[in-house]
């Protein structure tokens, strides 16, 4: 179809996500028609080095051969069935490689077997969290009734997930809507707002932490958060021994302990999980994005046997979960997961990722020296770089001036395709981008910034 006609229905017809569309009305928008290893066309012909994984999606790359060609046959086979009452080939072997992963490389503590299926990473957290209440509901632990999460999390934006989210933009308008939770402070030490009496910014945070979980551990259910790095808020990289303290405080109070690894698994922080930076077994962990290479919807609650078995009695007992979506454990989906994973072994993935993580280093240092760059934060292949009008007092630029969006856009000229966050410069390529592409990738990030803030 010609391009006029698609912007024009574009416009008319399509509410796009986390977007103000009187402003998309006056924009020329951008149509991908087709993507090939790390680079995305658009209806003009013109190719974008994608910067940002489609949205933190894409591991592997785009047609990556392996994934189509496996798609193709199970095409053949059938596209979906269900998993309420019945089984399907995909899920199931999916579920024993999961399983096993996860036993593999979360080792300290119950290990996370079990595998509950849906289909995107809020759900996997509205399921996490429906799980979580009811374990202790079914074992006649009635008074619990909130959660304990982090400011500046995001877990996605159904309303449970909202209820645990701390980004005030996008959370605050809903408050009416949602469920009990408390927010504890979260370490983003650039701007720590603790007094310098406490030993560090972690420190300071996990006393707070202990000190909401003293006062309240009958009535907390979980605790939840994004392992290491809390994305969304503006790609916040822990401090180290936070998540470690944190297990601990959990292990003290008896609570659970809910990783959201939506975002950060699946190599993104250079191990396949998050939480095995600081050795941590969560007791319940919620996967998505990364799960496909960004090929179909899909997402995992994995729970340990502990929880699992809390479920388990007499259909009178009524311990049921009684939870699922129509396209729960999708056979295409199941499919494209099961081979990204193979991709995995057989690319050896994250042993290939030290130069690159470390080139990375060196050229976000440079773009650190930078007039208007306030912080660079890192972890593995995850990176923000925080722009601020005023390195010495970190005084941020107005949000009237979009200085973010501004570089982005910048970055658009040079055929490069990122999507910031706030004043954050994201960088999250895909894992298999060469380091030559990455090079350059940081090159044109470094030149579009100082374009645009002097
Ligand atoms: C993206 C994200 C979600 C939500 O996933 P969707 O598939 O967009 O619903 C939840 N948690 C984290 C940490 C995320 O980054």
């Amino acid at each position: 179809m010609n391009k006029l006609t698609l912007v024009e229905w574009d416009k008319k017809y399509i509410w796009h996500p986390f977007t103000q569309m009187k402003l998309w009305f006056e924009e020329e928008p951008t149509i991908f028609i087709e993507g090939k290893d790390c680079f995305l066309k658009d209806i003009d012909g013109r190719w974008y080095l994608d910067g940002v994984s489609s949205l933190w999606v894409n591991i592997h790359g785009h047609r990556r051969p392996e994934i189509d060609e496996a798609l193709k046959a199970q095409i053949d086979k059938i596209a979906h069935s269900t998993l309420l009452g019945a089984c399907n080939e995909p899920s199931i072997i999916l579920a024993e490689r999961l399983s096993t992963l996860l036993s593999e490389k979360l080792p300290w503590g119950e290990p996370l077997i079990k595998i509950f299926y849906s289909d995107n990473g809020s759900t996997a957290v509205e399921i996490a969290m429906k799980i979580a209440y009811q374990f202790w509901v079914n074992q006649e632990i009635k008074e619990k009734d909130t959660f304990v999460s982090l400011k500046n999390g995001y877990h996605g934006d159904t309303i449970g997930a909202v209820s645990v989210g701390g980004i005030e933009l996008f959370h605050q308008i809903y408050k009416p809507l949602l469920s009990k939770s408390i927010q504890a402070p979260a370490p983003y030490c650039y701007r720590c707002e603790f007094d310098l009496n406490y030993p560090s910014c972690s420190m300071a945070c996990l006393i707070e932490m202990e000190k909401i979980l003293k006062q309240n551990y009958e009535r907390v259910i979980a605790v939840i958060v994004e392992p290491v790095v809390q994305c969304a808020g503006g790609i916040i990289v822990w401090p180290e021994g936070y998540l470690k303290g944190l297990r601990e405080l959990c292990n003290r109070y008896n609570i659970l302990l809910i990783a959201d690894e939506v975002a950060t698994g699946f190599g993104r922080t250079g191990k396949m999980f998050a939480s095995e930076h600081e050795k941590v077994t969560p007791d319940i962990i919620c996967l998505s994005k990364g799960i496909t290479n960004g090929y179909m919807p899909l997402a995992v609650t994995a729970v340990n046997e502990k929880i699992f078995n809390a479920f388990l009695g007499e259909i009178e007992e009524r311990k049921t979960f009684y939870h699922g979506h129509s396209y729960t454990g999708n056979p295409l989906a199941c499919t494209a997961a099961l081979v990204n994973l193979e991709i995995f072994e057989k690319n050896a993935t994250l042993e290939r990722l030290t130069p690159k993580i470390n080139l990375l280093k060196e050229k976000l240092y440079e773009i650190s020296q930078l007039k208007h760059v306030g912080e660079v934060r890192q972890k593995g292949m995850i990176a923000g770089i925080e722009l601020v009008k005023n390195r010495g007092t970190k005084e941020p630029f107005s949000w009237r001036e979009q200085m973010g969006w501004k570089v982005v856009k910048s970055a658009r000229k040079y055929g490069v395709w990122l999507r910031p966050l706030g004043d954050v410069i994201v960088v999250m390529p895909p894992l298999v981008i060469s380091e030559e592409n990455l090079e350059r990738l940081l090159h044109l990030i470094k030149l579009c910034i100082i374009e645009v803030t002097s």
